[in-house]
């Protein structure tokens, strides 16, 4: 039952969810174009985003900051010193590898051009890691029908332990040989220049995280929109990374777009816990809510080594994609770290004054950051079904309704009868105020339905020779179910309202 990626791809591209970009242009790596559906199912997903953590909340407002902002922005973040991905190059075939992705999966060895064995070799403080791609690599072994190779196994716990006879035993994924670089840092922020000037003083960055721009818009939102602590300011954006591997379509692009809150919080150690705690259950229940399949989440909570030295905690929002458990959201405590290197690197103090106790104070933050794209994947790969519909296969996207791209299909039965096409026609008008609807008056009617279902459109309302001639009603189709039901038409608008719960 498991979902492939091949047919999500597929999918993407055969029904104008998703293309790969400059596809003319043979594509360009790491970078994604959503097309007529895929542009309304990323709307609907950042409209249900900013509806439940801004516009229904008093204590959450939202704000969009530019891309590019002063780049010294990106010094006093740490991002560029420290926003890097160690890196190893093929020697031979110049290509580029993450090398704590390269080490944790098994690869080919061949010698001579035909393949010797497998090599598994991991970078990993993680026990379920290194377990797991063992499996891997015996899964792989028996595919290959090489039951007898060896499985050799380098367990780190930091790629500084990896020295140069390590490296000359990992065979390259391009050449299958090892020609592999020492790993090194490699910092993913694109940069361009900003000014007709084009030298060291131009140089400006691509934002790699929108968080940033809600840090030094902090005071600016404080002063303005009369909050009281504890407050969140959210943010939804394009964000840039030059990842070096980019794959598994837009799981990890090299653009893609984030939904981020950074929540304020008074000071203290024994303060934070419990609003980090909330906000991982809000995040959870609302991904529940569009759609996300519950048995496919889970939690990576970050300890010892996986935490970064500012935070204090940080807890992942996990989904099992088809290539396997993954990160789909973070949830960070972050303690004071932004706001006070923003203050060290802008000499602007941004702190909070309690009126209450008359204190001042520079707030802690939880920082909950959700990838639209990643989202969005979740939730194809969740809403992903097949059955079987009178004796014939059917694959469909079970959407909740309120991200479905498009929430009604308006079918007249035939398209060569004036009044029955004018009936359904000043349906789908009146039907269009308020949902985005399609309109399908080719083929079988029972191949108008396949074609719905496989974009996942909730409902189906079909116009026939008896709306006009007989009863005035129209026939209703859930697609889940597949059952019909007949509905006077001017009762439409309210039955679909209602089940479209909006
Ligand atoms: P990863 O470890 O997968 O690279 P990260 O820990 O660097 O992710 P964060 O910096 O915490 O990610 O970013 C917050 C969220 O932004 C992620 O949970 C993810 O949903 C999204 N995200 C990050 N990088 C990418 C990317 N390259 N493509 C798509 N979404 C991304």
């Amino acid at each position: 039952d498991k979902v492939k990626m091949e047919d999500i791809v597929s999918l993407c591209k055969r029904r104008g969810i998703i293309f790969p970009s400059s596809e003319i242009y043979n594509g360009f790596a790491g970078f994604f174009d959503y097309g007529p559906l895929g542009s309304e199912l990323k709307r609907n997903v950042k409209d249900a985003f900013w509806r439940s953590f801004v516009q229904c909340r008093e204590d959450v407002v939202g704000i969009d900051s530019s891309i590019i902002h002063n780049p010294t922005t990106w010094q006093s973040s740490g991002h560029l010193d420290g926003f890097s991905d160690p890196m190893v190059d093929c020697k031979e075939t110049k290509l580029r590898y993450r090398a704590d992705q390269l080490f944790a999966s098994p690869v080919v060895l061949e010698e001579d051009g035909s393949t010797v064995g497998y090599v598994c070799v991991l970078e990993a403080n993680d026990e379920d890691m290194v377990k797991d791609a063992k499996k891997q690599a015996k899964r792989l072994l028996k595919e290959k029908d090489l039951k007898g190779s060896k499985i050799q196994a380098f367990q780190f716990r930091d790629l500084t332990e990896i020295d140069e006879d390590v490296m000359a035993q990992v065979p390259s994924p391009g050449s299958g040989k090892p020609t592999l670089t020492m790993p090194r840092d490699f910092n993913l922020m694109f940069q361009t220049s900003v000014g007709a000037m084009q030298d060291a003083s131009s140089v400006a960055y691509l934002r790699p995280e929108t968080a940033q721009g809600i840090f030094i818009n902090y005071k600016n939102v404080l002063d303005t929109a009369r909050l009281k602590l504890p407050f969140g300011i959210a943010q939804i954006g394009k964000a840039f990374r030059n990842e070096i591997t980019p794959r598994n379509f837009i799981f990890r692009s090299r653009e893609f777009e984030q939904m981020e809150i950074e929540y304020f919080i008074p000071p203290g150690d024994d303060v934070w816990q419990p609003y980090h705690e909330k906000w991982i259950a809000d995040a959870r229940e609302f991904l529940l809510k569009v759609g996300l399949k519950d048995e496919l989440m889970g939690y990576d909570i970050h300890e010892g080594d996986g935490l970064a030295h500012y935070a204090r905690a940080c807890t992942d929002i996990t989904f099992r994609f088809p290539f396997g458990v993954q990160e789909l959201m973070g949830i960070a405590a972050r303690g004071d770290f932004d706001l006070t290197s923003h203050t060290k690197g802008s000499g602007k103090t941004l702190d909070y004054f309690d009126e209450q106790t008359r204190e001042r104070f520079t707030p802690h933050v939880i920082e909950p950051s959700l990838g639209v794209d990643r989202c969005i994947l979740a939730l194809i790969c969740s809403a992903y079904a097949e059955d079987e519909v009178n004796g014939e296969k059917r694959s469909y996207l079970a959407f909740h309704p309120s991200i479905a791209p498009v929430k009604v299909s308006v079918l007249p039965l035939v398209k060569n009868k004036e009044p029955l096409v004018l009936a359904a026609r000043q349906l789908f008008e009146k039907l269009q105020v308020r949902w985005n609807c399609s309109w399908d008056q080719t083929g079988a009617i029972g191949r108008r339905y396949r074609r719905a279902d496989e974009v996942g459109v909730p409902f189906c309302v079909t116009v026939d020779f008896e709306t006009i001639e007989d009863d005035g009603a129209v026939t209703i189709r859930d697609r889940d179910t597949t059952e019909q039901v007949r509905i006077p038409i001017d009762d439409v608008v309210d039955y679909l309202g209602k089940k479209l719960m909006d």
